[in-house]
């Protein structure tokens, strides 16, 4: 295993865990220059942030800056009541996996999106096999844009309690599963963005990690579990503060082959966005070079 202890060249901040810092929206722009002043080298960013900078203006500044991107979030939310929302699904995954090229990203990140309407409080129906299956038409009919764009898709599995809103993919064996069906040649093009906060408690963790090798782990997420958790979404802990045995898990991804960044993805609507964004970067690279 890589060892992190001497600086943080591997480290990658998720644009999400510092876009508030003392309660205040950032924009990406300032991120950005925050990241370069603490010397970290590559950061992944959300749509909506780039949206708001300007695609153009972004990609010009991290090529400035040399900051790479260790992903692009986030493509997906595939489900649709109907025909035209599927349609319109498509087309903006199409539009993420272009800007993810203009943005130079390793790859485009999914979050496959689950029962239509949940996520915004009324459901447009249950049937969680039907969402399974428009997402797996989705990916397929996303894959093959991809290819053609190259730029790989990595599938992120979501902790069960998001089953309903967020992604109805779950576990790390379903994702391969799909990878395997979809792309069964390993070609290098679908694969999977691992976040511990949502497979930590996995038992087939370690076998699905082995079985995904090199060709399928595209993307690594960390922070930490904490106890309690007082809020599903936005309650992750920082590396080290919660029950999640990050070091174990990062010795099954390299020996699996992984050898990219560790991306730091914190959601703390109750403490870390509430405090200052140095200290936040500060403190992810000591715990980078710590714990993690
Ligand atoms: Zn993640």
């Amino acid at each position: 295993m890589r060892d992190f202890s001497p600086n943080h060249e591997w480290l990658s901040i998720n644009t999400a865990t510092i876009r508030k810092q003392r309660g205040a929206e950032v924009p990406l722009g300032r991120i950005i220059d925050q990241c370069a002043a603490h010397d970290i080298r590559a950061i992944s960013p959300w749509r909506d942030q780039v949206a708001a900078a300007g695609l153009e203006a972004t990609a010009r500044q991290l090529k400035a800056l040399d900051i790479r991107l260790s992903g692009y979030c986030r493509g997906g939310f595939f489900p649709a009541p109907d025909a035209a929302g599927l349609k319109a699904a498509l087309e903006d995954n199409r539009r993420a996996i272009d800007e993810a090229k203009a943005l130079d990203a390793p790859c485009l990140v999914l979050v496959v999106g689950a029962l239509p309407g949940a996520l915004e409080g009324q459901a447009a129906y249950k049937n969680i096999a039907r969402a399974r299956a428009e997402v797996r038409d989705g990916i397929a009919a996303s894959l093959e844009y991809a290819r053609s764009a190259g730029m790989p898709l990595a599938i992120e599995p979501l902790h069960p309690m998001q089953a309903a809103d967020r992604a109805c993919i779950n576990t790390l064996e379903h994702a391969l599963d799909l990878c395997d069906e979809l792309d069964p040649q390993r070609s290098g093009m679908l694969g999977v963005a691992l976040d511990v906060y949502h497979v930590w408690w996995d038992p087939k963790l370690a076998e699905q990690i082995a079985r995904a090798g090199r060709e399928r782990l595209l993307a690594y997420h960390v922070c930490d579990w904490l106890t309690p958790t007082r809020d599903l979404l936005s309650d992750r802990g920082m590396m080290g503060d919660g029950v999640i045995e990050l070091r174990k898990i990062r010795t099954w991804m390299e020996d699996a082959g992984y050898a990219g960044d560790a991306e730091v993805e914190i959601f703390s609507a109750i403490d870390w966005w509430q405090r200052d964004g140095d200290e936040m970067l500060a403190t992810c690279i000591a715990r980078h070079t710590s714990v993690v």
